[in-house]
């Protein structure tokens, strides 16, 4: 980037010609978090606020907090080695990825309408190219995004999760939209449901193809994102950086997106 470019951006930004967008669920107690059969899995805590001092005897002028909460809990990244298919790579970790790969553009494929008709909804190869018809083609080291407005269910564990005794109903990609994805080198999957699987992926092949796929290849996910609808098909910036949690798997994030006023 030229520093011109830079400097029209940043006087963008002052402007408000180029808007910020967050993609981010609120973190709290409150936050779903994802149920797995606990006859194979153990699963993740609930988000806990424990207070330390709020202006009182425990520390008269200051209010702080400590947390506990998963890596893997509300909007969040899922870094290479969170899925065993990526657990070998030196820079697989939240406090080893490069930083230049949180910054990018970002391709929002728009499958509300299919989403809504059936929450089962994967999408395919086939949608993606006819996306790219008429949008344009998904570059290298760009994001792609499944906008389902999924997120609207999000505060209810009941509506977001969506399981009955079949298990979660929930959009996601097809293995083989996976493997077209990153046939065009992009640097992620996101979703706006619990994780960046359908659902019905623990039947499919490879089980959870957006996991063992994408981290398989070194590429990041990201879950429970919010507001896509508000993201234009190109041309949106995402910035998603994790915690710099030493070795770790995922981290909540701010999610932001840049885009035009
Ligand atoms: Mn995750």
């Amino acid at each position: 980037m030229s520093a011109t470019a830079l400097t029209q951006l940043a006087s963008a930004l002052l402007s408000g010609s180029v808007k910020v967008i967050d993609l981010t669920a609120p973190l709290g107690p409150e936050t779903p978090v994802i149920k797995l059969p606990p006859e194979i899995a153990v699963n993740t805590p609930e988000v806990k606020v424990h207070n330390i001092s709020h202006y009182d005897k425990n520390g008269p002028f200051w209010a702080w907090n400590w947390l506990e909460l998963g890596e893997h809990t509300g909007t969040h990244f899922d870094a290479p080695v969170h899925w065993i298919t990526g657990k070998d790579y030196q820079d697989g970790t939240t406090d080893r990825i490069p930083a230049q790969n949180f910054v990018a553009p970002v391709n929002v494929i728009d499958c509300s309408a299919e989403s809504a008709a059936n929450p089962d909804y994967l999408l395919t190869p086939e949608a993606i190219k006819a996306w790219e018809a008429k949008h344009g083609e998904i570059e290298a080291g760009s994001w792609v995004l499944m906008r389902t407005d999924w997120y609207k269910r999000n505060g209810s564990a009941e509506t977001f999760l969506n399981a009955d005794a079949n298990g979660p109903h929930s959009p996601g990609p097809t293995p083989e939209a996976i493997e077209y994805i990153l046939s065009k080198g992009v640097v992620g999957w996101g979703t706006e449901t619990i994780g960046t699987d359908a659902g019905a992926a623990g039947g499919m092949n490879p089980p959870f193809p957006a996991h063992n796929l994408m981290h398989k290849a070194n590429k990041y996910g990201l879950a429970s994102l919010c507001h896509l609808d508000q993201l234009p098909p190109k041309g949106a910036v995402l910035i998603a950086a994790p915690l710099k949690f030493v070795n770790g798997t995922g981290s909540p994030i701010r999610a932001l997106a840049l885009v035009a006023g």
